[in-house]
């Protein structure tokens, strides 16, 4: 199985009781979300705890013990933080796609330092889009999936992400002051200047700010 890097990256990730991605009232401590869970390939087969069947611990109890060598495990309901459908009712279990080689993916932020000047970082002549991610936030992965396609057919695109790790980072702080819940990405068009920001797992609006970009 294929695992993408940023996933696999360790510090101090926050998961959070009820809605996976929408800002907490507090942050109890927890596992960590690690991509053990997500399926080797995109027909796998979901056992009865909608998991894929492969990888489920309840399925497969032997496994249990790469979930905890990873921090990957929710001590309060005995399974993966990444299978904990009680902590993360939103949980995505798509293996992403494998990028081509000329894809045009960078972080900018790995551990939610701040990046002060976004503009700097749009790419003339390419739509660029900012991509403020948690690794316990499930739809996050879906936008993921998403762009991952949209870079493999498109050379006009420049895919930036960046990991707020949680909501007290420096990151956060500049940028989701007022948002309410991930993902959230500003698109910047070919010109360099801002489209728009979308907020929450929003894919046609993503979309359509994304044509927008490219008309400019
Ligand atoms: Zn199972
Ligand atoms: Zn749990």
């Amino acid at each position: 199985m294929r695992l993408f890097p940023s996933l696999l990256l360790g510090g101090a990730v926050l998961a959070t009781a009820g809605c996976a991605s929408s800002r907490p009232a507090s942050t109890p401590a927890h596992g960590e979300l690690s991509s053990l869970s997500a399926a080797s390939r995109p027909d796998a087969a979901f056992c009865e705890h909608r998991v894929p069947q492969e990888n489920c611990t309840r399925c497969n109890p032997e496994l249990a013990p790469r979930f905890m060598a990873a921090k990957d495990w929710c001590g309060e309901h005995s399974v993966p933080e990444s299978q904990c459908f009680q902590c993360h009712p939103d949980l995505s279990f798509d293996p992403l796609p494998v990028l081509s080689a000329d894809a045009d993916l960078k972080r900018l932020s790995l551990q939610g330092e701040d990046v002060p000047d976004l503009a700097s970082h749009a790419v003339a002549g390419k739509v660029t889009v900012f991509d403020f991610y948690a690794d316990w936030c499930g739809p996050c992965r879906k936008v993921d999936v998403h762009m991952f396609g949209l870079l493999n057919q498109r050379q006009d695109i420049a895919y930036r992400k960046l990991n707020v790790v949680s909501w007290e980072t420096p990151l956060a702080r500049r940028y989701l002051a007022s948002v309410p819940n991930l993902p959230y990405l500003i698109v910047y068009g070919r010109d360099g200047k801002p489209v728009r920001s979308v907020t929450g797992f929003d894919l046609s609006a993503l979309d359509a700010a994304i044509a927008e970009g490219a008309s400019r």
